[in-house]
């Protein structure tokens, strides 16, 4: 498989490590594999039935073809060694749990993947990923890439602006995870990170790639948890051609769900369920794409104003508004509504969500189809908001409640390009 960039119209195609380690294309765009396998369904939902990795190694082998077979599947048992969960709270709506994980995100899914296939790609030789969050990125990164052979990970993070439980999460794993706690801002972080990229002398003597949430290899196998949720949910309710809602930001995961379906998954449709940051509902309504600053809301890992990973989705579609429009329907809610939704699942259900996840139930209740929302964070994470609204504080999982109390180790720095370069060449 190779893969070409959504703003190339000459198709000019690019080897998959290649792709992996330039994460953006020269050109701006975002990759995209060169053809979509078919899967045999059947064959998918037998596998499902035994684990997700058996599942996702069938998956991971049509779609990285030309990573050898041993290999991969190292890296697929690895990265996913935890648990996925079906909730069904009705006949007509169910959750997909995509939190138990170890950051408790549904992006470890990507992050523990591409964290390993970096270090197979990489084939052992010194490396160094350079990142900056705003808090919950970097500790799926700093998980996904942990004891990963040969590579450093560098995490960028703004000094105070992080909840202490993400802070807790970026720096007491040690090893071959470098924290370093900057005297600025996110922005600062981010500014700081940009220009190593762009300091030639610095890259001369320094492998550099970034964990941007755009790679390839943290967004392909991210379409694998469709099919497993696809297949449970099937067995589980006895229905065929479900509704997936997807609570989205930047629609990474929602246009891996887009792959998914054109791998062969028989799924309905989708709702892009964004809270007031509803960017892409309005270009689905309006076919205007005004992307803006983003508002804070309750669900703030969802707050994008001009999402990466809207080349993808038109990518995905041709180009053709009205066939994205009868393959997505959009949904949009305020920060009332988002906590109305969570007392609300607590009353009826006795269950606990997440910010994120309720704007995913909203939606589904919205478009009265059956099927299944995915939860993709746990609401221990955001406990000041749920805690609140039911009156109970969610428990944290085992190993968060570890992290906190755990030792934390963090390099300080200034935000300062200087300090960061030089902090890089004497790693
Ligand atoms: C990142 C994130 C999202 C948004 O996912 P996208 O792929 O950016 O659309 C939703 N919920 C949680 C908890 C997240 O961390």
């Amino acid at each position: 498989m190779k893969y070409f960039s959504t703003r190339d119209c000459s198709r000019e195609l690019v080897a998959l490590a290649d792709a992996a380690f330039m994460g953006l294309a020269r050109d701006g765009g975002l990759f995209m594999p060169e053809r979509i396998p078919q899967v045999d369904m059947q064959c998918v939902e037998a596998l499902a039935g035994q684990s997700y990795a058996d599942m996702a190694l069938y998956l991971a082998k049509l779609l990285f073809d030309e990573v050898d077979a041993v290999a991969l599947e190292r890296v697929v048992r690895d990265a996913y060694d935890f648990q996925v969960g079906l909730r069904q709270f009705d006949d007509k709506v169910s959750t997909l749990e995509l939190f138990h994980g170890p950051t408790h995100a549904f992006k470890d899914f990507g992050a523990r993947f591409m964290g390993r296939m970096t270090g197979l790609l990489n084939n052992g030789e010194e490396l160094i990923v350079l990142t900056a969050t705003s808090g919950d990125t970097g500790s799926a990164v700093a998980h996904g890439f942990h004891n990963v052979e040969g590579v450093r990970v560098v995490i960028l993070y703004p000094d105070g602006k992080v909840s202490p439980l993400q802070e807790a999460q970026m720096t007491t794993l040690g090893g071959n995870i470098h924290p370093l706690k900057v005297a600025g801002t996110f922005d600062d972080c981010q500014r700081m990170v940009k220009s190593m990229f762009r300091n030639a002398a610095l890259r001369e003597k320094v492998r550099l790639t970034s964990a941007n949430s755009i790679n390839l290899l943290r967004w392909i196998p991210q379409s694998f948890y469709y099919f497993y949720g696809y297949c449970a949910w099937k067995r589980q309710t006895g229905g065929d051609m479900p509704t997936v809602v997807v609570p989205s930001g930047n629609y990474g995961n929602l246009t891996a769900g887009m792959l998914a379906r054109r791998m062969g998954l028989p799924i309905k449709g989708f709702v892009a369920a964004s809270n007031a940051n509803n960017v892409v509902p309005e270009y689905l309504l309006t076919e205007q794409y005004r992307p803006r600053k983003s508002v804070q809301t309750l669900a703030n890992a969802m707050d994008v104003g001009d999402p990466s990973n809207f080349e993808r989705m038109m990518s995905l579609c041709g180009g053709d508004v009205k066939a994205l429009q009868s393959e997505v329907r959009g949904y949009e809610c305020s920060d009332e509504q988002i906590a109305a939704a969570i007392a609300e699942i607590y009353e009826k259900y006795g269950y606990l969500s997440d910010p994120h996840s309720a704007v995913g139930y909203l939606a589904m209740k919205a478009c009265g189809e059956s099927g299944f929302y995915l939860s993709t964070a746990h609401a221990a994470k955001f406990g000041e908001v749920v805690e609140p609204v039911t009156g109970v504080a969610p428990e944290l999982p085992e190993s968060l409640a570890d992290a906190v109390k755990r030792e934390r180790h963090a390099t300080k720095m200034g935000a300062d390009e200087a300090a960061l370069a030089d902090f890089l060449l004497k790693m």
